[in-house]
């Protein structure tokens, strides 16, 4: 196996510093090799009994693998890799396998700004469904790729299964299934519920602030999957195994499925509830009352946007930042808050919020401003444009008459502008 780092063309001096999670299925020796036109600091790159050869600017290790089982002639293993290089800016890591494809295993450029999102491994373009192939999704690779860093996660390899493999289809009651292989029978559930209990395990290390599974599967399928009862018919109401293990472990997770992604409004609710879970685990990380208040001034009016009831619940959370422990205060306030965001914004909602905010402007706006304003609203509440309109005249007005408060909310900017949400009437 190799391992690539590819650079960009416009190289700036920078350090990227990452951590890889593999489970791969492997000879007992595994070959990296990190290709680089500069040197690679080979001092931070670590794995279970690593030699180092490391030649610059071609630096090549291999390690025997320690303490694994043989799945007969296949070995399942976990490898971690931290590499540190100075003189490159690295775009993306791929590991090159004998027959030569690249193997999409994480994106490492600015790493350290990008939101870590756990991703079903096909999705990225990676080779490894049943029949060999791949459901590269170019929305997801091109566009959230800008800004989400994904961990791959593919459950039927990382639990040891080749490529190519029988496809698998999931049998009995859709509260438990079982994973089967469809001509052979062979029953594959004890290993992949094994392997799903440890691979959530180590994914809780990982800062994911949500997943993105591929849709339908058995073993990756958020909901909706074909589950064959003994008479083969199917019912389209079954989890994929992983992802039930998954969703079970992480329950205020954001998660969406690759084809959901393609519904607008879906697509705005999942992003959405990623950039506010990032920011709420940022105030997690360095927790302190004053800046669980400050996280939840500045989200009032988004919050307002999915639901009054949570948002004045988590106001009345807020409001005993001084006097209620800790942990208790920011594990009901963020049980709360994943709970506002899982209730979908709608027109109405947002139509309620809009008008709140006119009133800000009740000393500034000249009658001819308040009655353009009240026009882009009563539009976007008619359908005829979408809801970036009347957000960013409302962007507009902030900056012209310096509205303090309303420049605060996140509401007006929730995910950078690029993504082109709120594009759609
Ligand atoms: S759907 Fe899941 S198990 Fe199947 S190939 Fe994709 S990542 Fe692997």
């Amino acid at each position: 196996m190799m391992i690539i780092v590819k650079e960009a063309d416009n190289k700036q001096p920078r350090t990227s510093d990452r951590r890889l999670l593999l489970g791969l299925q492997q000879s007992p020796v595994v070959m990296y090799t990190l290709v680089s036109r500069h040197p690679v600091d080979h001092r931070s790159v670590s794995a279970p009994a690593l030699t180092d050869k490391s030649a610059p600017p071609l630096a090549i290790g291999m390690f025997p693998v320690h303490g694994i089982s043989p799945l007969s002639t296949r070995y399942s293993i976990n490898l971690m890799i931290a590499f540190r290089c100075h003189h490159a800016k690295i775009t993306r890591i791929t590991v090159r396998k004998p027959h030569g494809y690249d193997f999409l295993i994480g994106y490492p450029m600015n790493s350290i700004d990008k939101i870590r999102i756990g991703i079903s491994s096909c999705l990225l373009g990676n080779p490894v469904r049943f029949d060999g192939g791949h459901k590269r999704d170019r929305y997801i690779t091109d566009t959230l790729g800008a800004y989400f860093e994904f961990v791959p996660v593919c459950p039927e390899i990382e639990c040891g299964l080749p490529v190519p493999r029988e496809s698998m289809r999931l049998v009995g009651s859709p509260e438990s299934p079982r994973l089967i292989a469809s001509k052979s029978g062979t029953d594959h559930t004890v290993r992949m519920l094994d392997w799903a209990n440890r691979r959530v395990e180590e994914l809780a290390g990982e800062d994911l602030c949500g997943f993105i599974f591929k849709s339908k599967s058995p073993s990756s399928g958020m909901e909706r999957v074909k589950v064959y009862d003994r008479n083969n018919v199917p019912s389209n109401n079954g989890v994929g195994l992983f992802a039930r293990v998954f969703m079970d472990r992480f329950p205020l997770l954001p998660v969406e499925e690759e084809g959901r992604l393609h519904d607008m409004i879906l697509r705005e609710h999942f992003i959405e509830s990623v950039f506010v879970y990032r920011r709420w685990r940022r105030v997690v990380e360095d927790f302190t009352p004053h800046k669980l208040v400050s996280f939840h001034t500045g989200h009032k009016l988004l919050l307002r946007a999915h639901s009054e009831t949570h948002y004045r619940a988590l106001g009345r959370i807020a409001a005993q930042a001084g006097t209620l422990e800790p942990e208790t205060l920011w594990g009901s306030y963020q049980e709360q808050l994943m709970a506002c965001m899982r209730l979908k914004s709608t027109v109405k909602k947002h139509v309620n919020v809009l008008m709140h905010m006119v009133g800000y402007f009740k000393k500034y706006l000249s009658s001819d401003e308040k009655k353009e304003l009240l026009e882009v609203i009563d539009r976007f509440k008619n359908y005829h444009v979408p809801l970036i309109v009347p957000v960013t005249l409302f962007n507009h007005y902030i900056r012209k008459y310096d509205e303090a408060y309303l420049r605060g909310q996140y509401y007006l900017n929730p995910h950078p502008i690029e993504l082109k949400l709120r594009n759609h009437a």
